[in-house]
């Protein structure tokens, strides 16, 4: 029995490892999708500053549209000036320009300030396009790395799966059916030492003539509280 003590053992140690390593894997799509998510936000932080520009270049052709109407108007307005007969109708025709000119002026202003929010917003695209540059070569090598550590995985887990299953096959079949069932249940801990007379799968004391036969590691004994698998790890001959 001490053989298939040490097979058991042998066998919870790796499935243990196949267990860490199936844990891993699950967390890597969580993390690919977290990458595209910031690869969304990159693009989407580009097309924010590229629609400003669009937005103040489209401001500005507005606006130099309409200085073009105000300068036309103006020129109708003073065109008019010989067929002027009265001074008050001068006076009128000269209030009339005035105040398109006044207009003119607040558009000419209105266009300065448009030329800078365009210089501003292409100068935001430099950096962002930059930014953008630097976070999508960190994300590409991120992504290599992610699935470099997948496909690392998955062979140590081919690996391990084939010594499992060799392993297995060599456990006999009640056991290993026994200590199957048990494994999920028991987290993992199906097979567990006996130390200083107590149970380490539930820390719970063995009665001492129990534990004077667990020590011999001769027979499948089993915890009386948890029913854990004892097994007395200084009188185990080495696995080999
Ligand atoms: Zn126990």
């Amino acid at each position: 029995m001490e053989e298939q003590l040490n097979l058991l053992i042998q066998l919870q140690d790796i499935d243990r490892a196949i267990r860490s390593r199936q844990e891993e894997k699950k967390k890597l799509p969580v993390m690919l999708t977290e990458l595209e998510g910031k690869s969304e936000a990159n693009k989407a932080e580009l097309d924010r500053v590229r629609e400003a520009l669009e937005a103040a270049q489209k401001g500005k052709r507005d606006r130099d549209r309409d200085l073009e109407e105000g300068g036309q108007k103006v020129e109708k307005l003073k065109s008019r000036t010989p067929d002027i007969k009265t001074n008050k109708e001068y006076t009128a025709l000269l209030k009339e320009i005035e105040t398109v000119e006044q207009e003119n002026k607040a558009i000419e202003d209105d266009i300065l300030k448009l030329m800078e929010k365009i210089d501003a917003a292409a100068g935001e695209i430099r950096n962002a396009e930059s930014r953008s540059a630097e976070e999508a070569a960190a994300i590409a090598t991120e992504r290599k790395q992610l699935e470099e550590n997948m496909a690392k995985l998955d062979a140590e887990l081919a690996t391990i799966e084939r010594e499992r299953n060799e392993l297995a096959a060599r456990v006999d079949a009640p056991l290993l059916a026994r200590y199957q069932k048990r494994y999920g249940s028991l987290a993992g801990k199906v097979v567990v030492e006996a130390r200083g007379e107590s149970c380490t799968g539930c820390f719970m004391s063995i009665p001492p003539q129990l534990f004077v036969n667990v020590k011999k590691n001769t027979e499948i004994i089993t915890c009386p509280h948890c029913s854990r698998i004892l097994y007395y790890k200084e009188t185990l001959t080495p696995r080999t």
